[in-house]
């Protein structure tokens, strides 16, 4: 009843902000966002300005917008999706929420390994090894594969398997080695585990931190916030912490995005491919990498952030992410034989 009656107010919202400018001849852009970040207020502000479309916002959990979109269906009053992870993105590219986009701004702006023919990135985030200094050297944790090795029984920790993150690094691991090396190593990934998979990265950082496990994989903005972060708590979690680039002498570190794509049904079609064109200029980069502590997806426009600066340069990889997409469902069909839940 409670969540019959949530769906029905948050339908009847929904329909409120958006009747107005169904009438008034289209100077409006429909955005489902799973970004909110400070930033954001300065990101819209710059596109109305330039361009005079307005943007109505609906924000709300990664999987609670797709869902919503399959709702909605053909009445789906979304112009763009907006959303982190390349697995999740692959997921609405495979359930055929987007429309092929061809723009010579994007082409141009964003390099290939990091669009799609219907999705494109604008910030990249990369996956890192956090030890704790006191009980695991940083020699033993250079590699992903390192994570298999019998070496670290009982110390690792993750966030679950069936995490988008922990997929689409599985799917990178399967696009470079194959999926019987990727099987072996899930399976010496388990058999190393501290603990079941619970929690989300922050909360394995300070397991490492507080001796529950000695070595997790996190992405960085997790890492660089609580760099950031005034709270005594964090400092000191971060004292105890090392943290590493995986695979600087293999294939570079695994990256993830956040993205964006045109919906198929979106009834402001010029305005979206308008809005994913601003997302690649200088100033929108800026406002949309830094709000959440990642890397410009634009190689040419440069943020100082006094985290990433720390954590300093590394080799990214460049496995097209489109691949990351491709193999998204081996990569949980291996996760799911080898007991990685
Ligand atoms: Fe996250």
């Amino acid at each position: 009843m409670t969540n019959f009656l949530k769906l029905s107010v948050s339908t009847i919202a929904l329909c409120t902000a958006f009747s107005g400018s169904a009438f008034a001849q289209e100077k409006v852009l429909n955005l489902y966002s799973a970004r909110h970040y400070q930033t954001d207020e300065a990101l819209y502000a710059g596109f109305t300005q330039k361009t005079g479309i307005k943007i109505n916002r609906i924000e709300g959990k990664e999987d609670e917008l797709l869902e919503r979109l399959r709702n909605e269906g053909a009445n789906s009053p979304a112009d763009i999706l907006l959303t982190v992870d390349a697995a999740r993105l692959a997921n609405a590219h495979e359930l055929g929420l987007f429309a092929p986009v061809k723009s010579k701004v994007l082409e141009t702006r964003i390099p290939a390994h990091l669009r799609t023919d219907d999705w494109f990135s604008f910030s990249t985030r990369a996956r890192v090894i956090v030890y704790a200094k006191d009980r695991v050297k940083a020699e033993d944790v250079q590699n992903y594969a390192d994570l298999a090795n019998p070496k670290l029984k009982g110390l690792v920790c993750t966030r679950s398997g069936s995490h988008p993150y922990n997929l689409s690094l599985m799917a990178s691991i399967i696009g470079h080695s194959g999926e019987a090396k990727a099987e072996e190593w899930s399976k010496g990934v388990v058999a190393n585990f501290a603990r079941a998979p619970k929690g989300g990265d922050t909360d394995q950082i300070k397991a490492v931190a507080a001796g529950e496990c000695g070595v997790t994989i996190s992405n960085t903005y997790y890492v660089a916030r609580l760099m950031r972060s005034d709270k005594a708590g964090d400092k000191k979690v971060m004292e105890k912490v090392g943290v590493v680039w995986p695979d600087q002498k293999g294939h570079g570190t695994h990256i993830n995005v956040s993205g964006a794509g045109m919906l198929k049904h979106a009834p402001h079609k010029e305005a979206a491919v308008r809005f994913l064109e601003y997302l690649a200029s200088d100033d929108a980069q800026r406002y949309f990498a830094d709000g959440n502590n990642e890397w410009p997806a634009v190689p040419s426009v440069k943020v100082s952030n006094p985290a990433l600066e720390k954590l300093g340069k590394f080799k990214a990889d460049t496995l097209p992410v489109r691949s990351l997409a491709m193999y998204r469902a081996k990569a949980q069909m291996i996760f799911d034989r080898t007991g990685y839940r």
